[in-house]
């Protein structure tokens, strides 16, 4: 038995909470069997199969790993290219042979085409295992999807045979000395050839798994303009050949050494006049950058929840066999309690995480489809627009809430050890060690928060209206006493919100905004915990069985709330 087998919570998730009716006509028509197209139960079972068995390879290889990994790091720099070191090429080998690096992509290019929620709960479970190992893994999958979204046919029948067999990753190449949450100050040059191909000049920092041979990144052309509008994006290959030999295209000069996530490689990168094709038109590339981005900040939330299962997981263990004041730590009244409230706020999170997959899913085969094909009918461009402007409101939120949760728990955790949790003999300290990885990365909480806050203003600008009535839900005589409870905690917020906003600005008045951007990350922290209570809320109504968890998640965040609403006066 795995995690995922013996974690109730999962298995519900799975098999209740996973809109497979909306999903799987998607990718049905893409899935023959020898007998012809498989059923969505074959899909299903299938799906159930992978998951246990990564779950399992995650528990029983990934996991010892982890502390060697964190001991020695993963690997070296040699002529400018990475070299993994024996731990690493083992979880490569690994990976490729129990087929984890091609769960996403097209069948024509050797992967299993599976929908993008089998992959992230995948990741999930490496996460649970190792941190670092799931950072590395993840530009596997990740570029592959880059690939088949915004590159050649040529392009990704050349590279993505390559990448499912592990011999080929990719990185995401954003970050400079003087650009980091301020994108727009990015400095890298890239001047146009004859040939219609590109030359890139810049140092990047900080960028994970750099030498995985393939690099997205954002560079500035010839008199573009300043700021965000004059960014573009480019695939740059590590090796290029040159008159038939194999030539190296940019240097990877140092790697960090870091608090945590150590197993992982950080490093900085030398593009000196390296070629480059440019993705997509000139000063267009930040939005396509941005699909691996929010990809990616939805990875954090795969991360947090591996990190918090290890950590509660651990304790719960530990807490059972130490023994203060006669009785095992879990049966001392407060001990009890405060553990019940961990497990509470993982499992609300999870469910939330789950949930916000189904709208993912969609989102993601859909617009893939319209990029490939240009051609979506009347149906799915409707279901392409509203699974994006879930996708867009939940994606700040599960990397902020995810991110910040990771590293309040794993805090917890070592508290919950007393000075053993202090100790390297325990894990519990690494696990909050890595969680800080996921807290900086893919825009830190307070971008996160600016980015949620400027949403809500521009909706409201555009139609007061309209944007209380899509944020307020309508009560209804059909609603569970679980909906009406969310409902009305929303409109409590929405009122304290609005007559901050009025209190602040006067309306919302663009020459005021800073004084508005101030409370963004309570703003992003309340909807944080209101699109969590409202798919618990969905949940209950539609099994009584997860009404304790609403109760219990209500109980933890009401008080929070308050906190805000009270802050706000
Ligand atoms: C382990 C690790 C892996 C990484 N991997 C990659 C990668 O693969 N590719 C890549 O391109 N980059 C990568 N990064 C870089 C990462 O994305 C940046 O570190 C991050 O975006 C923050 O930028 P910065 O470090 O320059 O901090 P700064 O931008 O200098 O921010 C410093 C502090 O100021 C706050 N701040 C900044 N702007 C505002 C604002 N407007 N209002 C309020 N507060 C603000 C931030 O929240 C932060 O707390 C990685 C970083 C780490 C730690």
């Amino acid at each position: 038995m795995s995690y995922f087998q013996d974690s109730p919570e999962w298995q519900w998730l799975f098999s209740k909470a996973v809109n497979w009716d909306d999903i799987l006509p998607h990718y049905i028509s893409q899935y023959p069997t020898p007998e012809g197209l498989a059923n969505e139960d074959e899909v299903k079972k299938n799906c159930l199969e992978i998951l246990t068995v990564l779950d399992d390879w995650a528990e029983k290889k990934i996991a010892p790993r982890a502390p060697f990994l964190d001991q020695h790091g993963s690997g070296h720099i040699e002529n400018g290219m990475t070299i993994p070191n024996e731990y690493l090429q083992e979880l490569y080998r690994e990976a490729a042979e129990i087929g984890l690096l091609g769960v996403v992509g097209s069948r024509d290019y050797g992967a299993m085409d599976l929908p993008i929620f089998i992959n992230m709960m995948a990741f999930a479970f490496v996460s649970r295992g190792c941190l670092a190992s799931s950072s590395q893994l993840n530009f596997f999958s990740a570029t592959i999807d880059m690939l088949e979204r915004f590159c050649s046919k040529e392009d990704c029948a050349r590279l993505i045979p390559l990448i499912v067999a592990g011999k080929l990753s990719g990185s995401m190449t954003l970050t400079e000395s003087d650009a980091g949450s301020d994108i727009g100050a990015l400095t890298t040059r890239a001047v146009r050839t004859s040939d219609g191909s590109y030359r890139l000049s810049g140092n990047k920092i900080f960028i994970t798994n750099a030498g995985g041979g393939l690099s997205f990144a954002l560079a500035r052309t010839e008199g573009a303009p300043s700021g965000i509008k004059g960014i573009s994006l480019f695939l740059v290959e590590q090796t290029i050949k040159v008159n038939g030999v194999d030539t190296q295209n940019y240097r990877v000069l140092s790697q960090e050494k870091k608090l945590g996530m150590r197993g992982s490689f950080t490093c900085s990168v030398a593009f000196e006049n390296s070629v480059a094709s440019l993705i997509g038109k000139e000063n267009e590339g930040l939005p396509l950058m941005f699909h691996l981005m929010n990809q990616s900040r939805i990875g954090v939330g795969t991360q947090a929840i591996g990190i918090m299962e290890a950590c509660l997981q651990f304790v719960k263990g530990y807490a059972q066999e130490r023994v203060q004041f006669g009785r095992p730590l879990m049966e001392l009244p407060l001990f009890r309690h405060n553990f019940h409230s961990w497990e509470t706020e993982l499992n609300a999170f999870r469910a939330f995480f789950v949930d916000s997959l189904n709208t993912f899913s969609i989102y993601h085969r859909l617009d893939l489809k319209r990029r490939q094909t240009g051609d979506l009918n009347a149906d799915e461009s409707k279901k392409l627009k509203d699974a994006l402007s879930t996708v867009k409101l939940r994606t700040p939120l599960i990397k902020y809430y995810g991110a910040e949760l990771a590293v309040d728990l794993s805090k917890k955790s070592i508290q919950a050890l007393g000075g053993y949790g202090l100790m390297e003999d325990y894990p519990v300290e690494r696990w909050h060690r890595d969680s800080f990885g996921p807290l900086l990365y893919e825009g830190t909480s307070q971008i996160q928060s600016l980015m949620v806050t400027k949403d809500l203003v521009k909706g409201i600008l555009k139609n007061p209206r309209e944007f209380f009535a899509s944020m307020i839900p309508s009560a209804g005589f059909s609603l569970s006493a679980e909906q009406r409870d969310y409902s009305n905690l929303r409109k409590r917020f929405f009122r304290g919100l609005t007559r901050m906003i009025v209190k602040e600005t006067g309306w919302v008045n663009e020459s005021k905004i800073d004084k508005l951007l101030v409370h963004s990350e309570e703003i992003c922290e309340g909807l944080s915990y209101l699109e969590t209570l409202k798919v618990l809320a969905d949940h209950a109504a539609a099994d009584d069985s997860r009404r304790l968890l609403f109760q219990d998640y209500q109980k933890l965040i009401q008080p929070r709330l308050a906190g805000i609403l009270e802050s706000w006066k």
